[in-house]
């Protein structure tokens, strides 16, 4: 299992790597409306829209399990997060769910809102055991 001191380093790793990284490429910083762009770009609009989102919603499912498995490897099986491969899976969720939200008409602006209005009802002072506990919705 990975230690937290491990953990740290890794991140700083990969955190000095995508520095690295941005320096070479133009990815320092991509707003919402260019990343809808691209992903955009690479949907099939050819297939209807009931198609498009149980296709979005399986693989939205399938990518997170990805995600899912390299913590489960981590954590249970000694294996060394690997960031950047961690990182594209990150994409691969966001590609599903950005594209299932536009397809649904639902604005991320509105969906950000709405959940750090659900967390200061739910977690005025912050987080704590009484308040997960004690919570209405
Ligand atoms: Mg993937």
């Amino acid at each position: 299992m990975t230690t937290l001191r491990e953990a740290v380093a890794l991140f700083l790793e990969a955190k000095r790597l995508q520095q690295q990284n941005n320096t070479q490429k133009e990815t320092k910083k991509m707003d919402e409306k260019q990343y809808m762009g691209e992903i955009k770009r690479t949907m099939n609009y050819e297939i209807d829209l009931d198609q498009r989102l149980s296709m979005l919603a399986l693989g939205l499912a399938g990518e997170v399990g990805e995600i899912v498995d390299h913590i489960k490897k981590a954590v249970y099986h000694g294996h060394e997060i690997d960031h950047v491969e961690l990182g594209k899976e990150f994409g691969d969720v966001m590609w599903y769910l950005y594209n299932l939200m536009d397809d649904l008409g639902v604005d991320p602006d509105i969906v950000r809102f709405l959940n750090v209005e659900k967390l200061r009802r739910r977690y005025p002072e912050g987080f704590s055991e009484e308040a997960s506990q004690n919570r209405e919705e």
